[in-house]
Formats: C-alpha cells, sequence, structure tokens
C-alpha cells in the first residue's frame, strides 16, 4: 500500500487535534477541517483529569436496578429527556445488553490497552508544545459515606484490581487529613495515585491547536456537509466553501460524528451524554487530589482556573437547550459534603460526550470505505484517551510494522 501523504481531519476537539499532532510528527501533510475551531466544545470544559486507572465499563451487571432510582431523583446522576426517548431507545438497550460479565471483561482489557500507554503517549506531545509541568500527578480519591457503602461497590474495585490497577483504602483520619475541605458526611476514601490533573483543559487544546498551525497544519473553518467518494474510496470532504482533498479523511467530530459515519453507510450507536458544571473562581477550599463523591456521582476538580464542579448524565440529544438547573443541582450536593466551599460567581457550563453503549471508543480504519478512518466516541475519557487514540491511529495507518491492534475499537462491531 502507498504511504499517505496527506490527511484531513474533521473535529478541532482534543480528539482531532491530536490525531492531526500523531499524523504530522509522522510527515503526513494535515489539513483540520471544523465549523468552530476556537468555540467552545466539549474538549474545553471538562473535569480536565487524565483518568488513566479508569478502566471499569459503565454498564455493570445488576445496575439496572439502579436506573429508576437515578432517574426519580432530581439531584440523581441520570436522567433523559422525555422527547428523546424513542431515537435513545437503541442505545439503552445496547448499552444494558453490554452488562453480561463476559461483555464487560472484554471492554475492561480494551480500555485498559489504550490507558496504559496514556502518559507514555501525552508527555512527549506536552513537552513539544510547551505545555509540560501543566498536568500535575494529583491523584484522586472516591470519597464514600463509610466502608459500608465502598464494599457495595467491590465490582468495580475487582475488576480495577484484576487489571493491575494499584489502590489505597483510606480511613476517616487519613482522609480528612488529605483533603481537610470534607465535611463530616463522609468518612471513607480510596486513592487512586494514577490520576493526572490538567491544569486548565481550554488552555492545553489552545496549545495544542496553536502549536499545530504554528507547525504548518492548515486549519480551516467550515462545517463539513458531506464526504466525497468515489468508487469505495473516501476522496475527501464536502464544505459550503467547496471541496478538500486528501489521502486519508479522518472523522473525528465528537457527538456528531454519527452523522458522516451513517452517510458512509457505517451505522453506529452513539449519543450525547451531555455533562454539566460549574467552575468556582474563589472556591475558599484547597483541594489536593480530585474529588469523584461515588454515591452521588460527581467531580470535584482542583484546576488553575478555580474549583470545578460537575458529572451528571443527560440524555436530550444534540440540540435541546441546556437545563442549567442540573449544574446548581451538583453545586448544593458539593457544598453539602464541602462545606466551606465559596460557591458565589460560578461559571455553568454543558458539553456533550460523545458515547457509545459499550463504554469504548470508535477507533480506526472504516471497514467500508478506503481512504476514511474514524475517532469518536470516547465519552467520559476522551481527554485522558486522545493522545494515545492519536497514536495508537497513526500507527496503524503508517506503522503496520508496530502490530497496533484496533480491533476492539472498530466501527464493525456495530454491524
Ligand atoms: C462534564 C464533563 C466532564 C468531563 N470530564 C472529563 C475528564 O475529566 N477526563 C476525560 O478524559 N474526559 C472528560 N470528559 C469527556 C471529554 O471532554 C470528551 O470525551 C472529549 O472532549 C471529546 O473530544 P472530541 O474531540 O471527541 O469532541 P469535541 O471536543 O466535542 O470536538 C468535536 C469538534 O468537532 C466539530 N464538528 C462536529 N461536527 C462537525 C462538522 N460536521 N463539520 C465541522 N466540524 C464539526 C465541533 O465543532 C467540535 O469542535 C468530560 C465531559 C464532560 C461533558
Amino acid at each position: 500500500m502507498q504511504q499517505p501523504k496527506n490527511a484531513i481531519v474533521v473535529g478541532a476537539g482534543m480528539v482531532g487535534l491530536c490525531c492531526a499532532y500523531a499524523l504530522h510528527i509522522r510527515g503526513v501533510k494535515v489539513t483540520i477541517v471544523d465549523r468552530d475551531p476556537v468555540g467552545d466544545k466539549t474538549s474545553y470544559g471538562n473535569a480536565g483529569a487524565l483518568a488513566i486507572s479508569e478502566c471499569v465499563p459503565h454498564s455493570l451487571p445488576g445496575q439496572i436496578w439502579s436506573i429508576p432510582k437515578w432517574l426519580l431523583d432530581p439531584m440523581g446522576p441520570l436522567s433523559i429527556r422525555p422527547a428523546h426517548i424513542p431515537q435513545f431507545m437503541p442505545w439503552l438497550l445496547a448499552y444494558l445488553g453490554h452488562s453480561r460479565k463476559k461483555n464487560v471483561s472484554h471492554i475492561a482489557k480494551a480500555l485498559q490497552a489504550i490507558n496504559g500507554r496514556v502518559s507514555a503517549d501525552y508527555d512527549p506531545m506536552l513537552k513539544a508544545i510547551g505545555y509540560a509541568g501543566k498536568v500535575r500527578d494529583k491523584g484522586c480519591i472516591r470519597v464514600y459515606d463509610d466502608y459500608k457503602s465502598f464494599k457495595l461497590s467491590a465490582q468495580e474495585w475487582d475488576i480495577r484490581k484484576q487489571h493491575g490497577q494499584h489502590f489505597e483504602l483510606l480511613g476517616e483520619a487519613e482522609l480528612r487529613r488529605m483533603e481537610p475541605a470534607i465535611g463530616q458526611a463522609k468518612s471513607f476514601g480510596v486513592l487512586q495515585p494514577q490520576w493526572r490533573i490538567i491544569d486548565d483543559p481550554k488552555a492545553l487544546v489552545g496549545s495544542l491547536r496553536e502549536w499545530l498551525v504554528s507547525h504548518g497544519v492548515a486549519l480551516v473553518t467550515a462545517n463539513v456537509d458531506a464526504l466525497v467518494t468515489q468508487d469505495k474510496r473516501v476522496l475527501g470532504v464536502k464544505t459550503p466553501a467547496g471541496e478538500h482533498f486528501s489521502d486519508i479523511t479522518l472523522v473525528a467530530a465528537g457527538a456528531w460524528s454519527k452523522q458522516l459515519a451513517k452517510q458512509a453507510g457505517e451505522m453506529c450507536l452513539l449519543e450525547s451524554e451531555r455533562g454539566y458544571n460549574t467552575t468556582l473562581p474563589y472556591p475558599n477550599i484547597a483541594l489536593s487530589h480530585e474529588l469523584l463523591f461515588a454515591e452521588q456521582m460527581f467531580a470535584v476538580s482542583p484546576l488553575t482556573v478555580g474549583v470545578r464542579v460537575g458529572g451528571a448524565s443527560e440524555f436530550a440529544g444534540l440540540t435541546a437547550a441546556p437545563n442549567f438547573k442540573r449544574s446548581d443541582n451538583l453545586l448544593a450536593l458539593a457544598k453539602r459534603y464541602l462545606p466551606d466551599l465559596n460557591t458565589e460567581n460560578g461559571q455553568q457550563w454543558m458539553g456533550h460526550r460523545p458515547s457509545t453503549p459499550d463504554s469504548l471508543p470508535v477507533l480506526g480504519p472504516s471497514v467500508k470505505w478506503q481512504g476514511l478512518s474514524y475517532a469518536f466516541g470516547h465519552a467520559h475519557l476522551g481527554m485522558t484517551q486522545a493522545a494515545s487514540s492519536g497514536q495508537m491511529l497513526a500507527e496503524v495507518l503508517l506503522e503496520p510494522d508496530k502490530g497496533t491492534d484496533l480491533t476492539a475499537y472498530s466501527i464493525g462491531r456495530f454491524i
């Protein structure tokens, strides 16, 4: 096969930019096309964690029984807008199907195969773009009401243990010593030291984009309306201003990728799993770790732009207006467990996690078309897995001798 010389990447979120970087450093001439390359996007406002030890799939055995409780609780972690239910059903049914034990271990292994190389792929890129030292080795503490509640989540800790993830149990005194801001309602924690925290996800995405442009990568502001095809090959993309041609066309358009895959006749189950947060510029507390409140399922991230309180999984499609009541609810929960938290002057945000029902990204070449590849569907782990997704894809496209295997992430699994 002739070595590809140029590539079009659709999408300038963290995943698209990392793919562009991985192709660029291998000598490919890259053009990125995004309708809003510097605007707000999912990669800007997230919690900023490199959640390296997160190999636990979202759909787990027995979880189905928790779903009604979550849906009925207005402060709960899950909501589905009624108008979106018909469109959402196939995804939900597939999601529940993936909770079978044999699927869980296959998915955890595939997540771990990416997560295991996150730092090795991120660190050289961070150094090259001048962002080294701004991703801190802080670790994460999962906070529980007490030891009994921790024991109820034994299943997920067993999965982490089976995949070689080290963690440390923290009794009440140790938890309070490590994070004095946590109030009396919580008395048990688990430290996952592997997690790293990005100072400011928006600044990282901006630094990477600017580095790429200053090193010769073209950035085109345009909506990609369609793929340009001929016989069994994708030749490039069609925008309102004209067509762009290349040897490789890569769809990395986050939660919007499904439409382009559908045009290529490749169906996949992809939902926008909308998440909410509030960034507090004057939090009045100091945190040394990312905190995950396990029972209530929300995160508190110590970023340089403030403390960010977020979470929630809302299924309402790509166009429904945000319901910032969810950000308010998360803030009220945070105040309950971090009593000194100053919630004044918060900035609210909503983003579209691109989520597949099996918790795995869609990564690798098209099964139908030559010249077409995909990198989307990273759900809760898009920042974590972006650099490795780019490198793994570039290895498959340009360095086949490396033997990188993307079978588990292929779009072909939806057929
Ligand atoms: C509340 C919240 C917290 C999160 N916390 C974390 C975390 O701590 N750690 C972590 O790893 N992940 C986290 N995530 C997930 C992570 O943010 C996403 O997985 C990741 O940002 C997805 O990146 P992306 O590049 O695939 O998509 P995006 O950042 O959404 O970028 C997609 C781009 O494609 C462009 N586009 C779409 N369609 C077209 C088209 N037709 N033509 C041209 N351009 C197009 C869009 O304009 C956009 O710029 C979080 C997400 C949320 C919502």
